[in-house]
């Protein structure tokens, strides 16, 4: 028995196992949806499986992890970007920075 890492419909490797029940002292039935295709499935899996499962997971977290705060600095450089432009060019006021829905200055 080895841990079901692909999805059997479309291939993807992005399974993510939700929910686990005990079926004997080293096999485990593993629900995991895939997260391309949003389709289910039931495996047994091993406690090794299970233990590979969880590392795999790990990395992939790790992997959207990374990605997400790559996105969160370039996205931080543009805004700074864009404002530097702006106050170089005056065209930042106190207004700007009013909270919503309070009236603007006289
Ligand atoms: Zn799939």
């Amino acid at each position: 028995m080895a841990a079901m890492t692909i999805c059997p419909q479309c291939g993807s490797s992005f399974l993510q196992p939700l929910r686990c029940e005990a079926k004997g002292s080293d096999v485990l039935l593993v629900e995991l949806r895939c997260s391309e295709c949003q389709a289910w499935h039931k495996e047994p899996h091993t406690r090794a499986d299970m233990k590979e499962l969880d590392r795999q997971q790990a990395a992939f977290r790790a992997t959207i992890v990374d990605g997400y705060e790559r996105s969160v600095a370039e996205s931080m450089e543009a805004l700074a970007t864009c404002f530097g432009h702006a106050l170089a060019l005056d065209l930042v006021t106190a207004d700007d920075f009013r909270p919503r829905g309070a009236a603007p200055r006289a």
